[in-house]
Protein backbone atom coordinates (compact mmCIF):
# COMPACT_ATOMS: atom_id res chain seq x y z
CA UNK A 1 0.00 0.00 0.00
CA UNK A 2 2.70 2.59 1.12
CA UNK A 3 4.29 1.75 -2.15
CA UNK A 4 1.97 3.27 -4.46
CA UNK A 5 1.86 6.64 -3.32
CA UNK A 6 3.79 9.38 -5.62
CA UNK A 7 5.21 12.16 -4.21
CA UNK A 8 3.05 14.84 -4.95
CA UNK A 9 -0.02 12.88 -3.38
CA UNK A 10 2.35 12.65 -0.23
CA UNK A 11 2.37 16.26 0.26
CA UNK A 12 -0.91 16.83 -0.26
CA UNK A 13 -2.23 14.14 2.35
CA UNK A 14 0.72 13.88 4.40
CA UNK A 15 -1.44 13.80 7.06
CA UNK A 16 -3.37 10.73 7.04
CA UNK A 17 -3.14 7.31 9.42
CA UNK A 18 -1.79 4.46 6.96
CA UNK A 19 -4.06 2.28 9.05
CA UNK A 20 -7.66 3.60 9.04
CA UNK A 21 -7.36 6.72 6.92
CA UNK A 22 -8.52 9.46 9.42
CA UNK A 23 -7.07 13.03 9.23
CA UNK A 24 -4.03 13.21 11.69
CA UNK A 25 -3.43 15.94 14.29
CA UNK A 26 0.18 17.50 14.81
CA UNK A 27 1.52 16.09 17.89
CA UNK A 28 4.59 17.32 18.24
CA UNK A 29 7.07 18.69 16.19
CA UNK A 30 11.06 18.71 16.55
CA UNK A 31 12.84 20.76 14.53
CA UNK A 32 16.36 20.27 16.12
CA UNK A 33 16.12 16.63 14.57
CA UNK A 34 13.69 17.53 11.33
CA UNK A 35 11.33 15.29 12.98
CA UNK A 36 7.71 15.47 13.82
CA UNK A 37 5.02 13.32 15.27
CA UNK A 38 1.36 13.39 14.03
CA UNK A 39 -1.14 10.88 16.03
CA UNK A 40 -4.41 9.69 14.39
CA UNK A 41 -7.33 11.45 15.58
CA UNK A 42 -9.50 7.56 15.23
CA UNK A 43 -7.24 4.75 16.44
CA UNK A 44 -4.24 6.97 17.88
CA UNK A 45 -1.59 5.40 16.27
CA UNK A 46 1.34 7.93 15.81
CA UNK A 47 2.99 8.81 12.91
CA UNK A 48 6.96 9.82 12.63
CA UNK A 49 7.61 11.65 9.73
CA UNK A 50 10.91 12.82 9.04
CA UNK A 51 12.40 15.76 6.75
CA UNK A 52 14.41 14.35 3.92
CA UNK A 53 17.28 15.79 2.02
CA UNK A 54 14.45 18.09 -0.10
CA UNK A 55 12.86 19.19 2.45
CA UNK A 56 9.62 16.65 2.18
CA UNK A 57 8.52 14.97 4.85
CA UNK A 58 8.70 11.75 4.69
CA UNK A 59 6.72 8.86 6.90
CA UNK A 60 9.89 6.96 9.07
CA UNK A 61 7.43 4.91 11.29
CA UNK A 62 4.02 4.15 12.41
CA UNK A 63 3.62 2.97 16.26
CA UNK A 64 0.79 2.96 18.71
CA UNK A 65 3.30 4.18 21.00
CA UNK A 66 5.29 7.25 20.47
CA UNK A 67 8.56 6.23 21.74
CA UNK A 68 10.78 9.27 21.38
ZN1 LIG B 1 -6.01 5.76 12.45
Amino acid sequence: MVSGFSGEERRKHSGKCIDCGEVLELYMLDLKKNRRILKCKRCELFHTYTKDLLGKWKLAKAAKVSDL
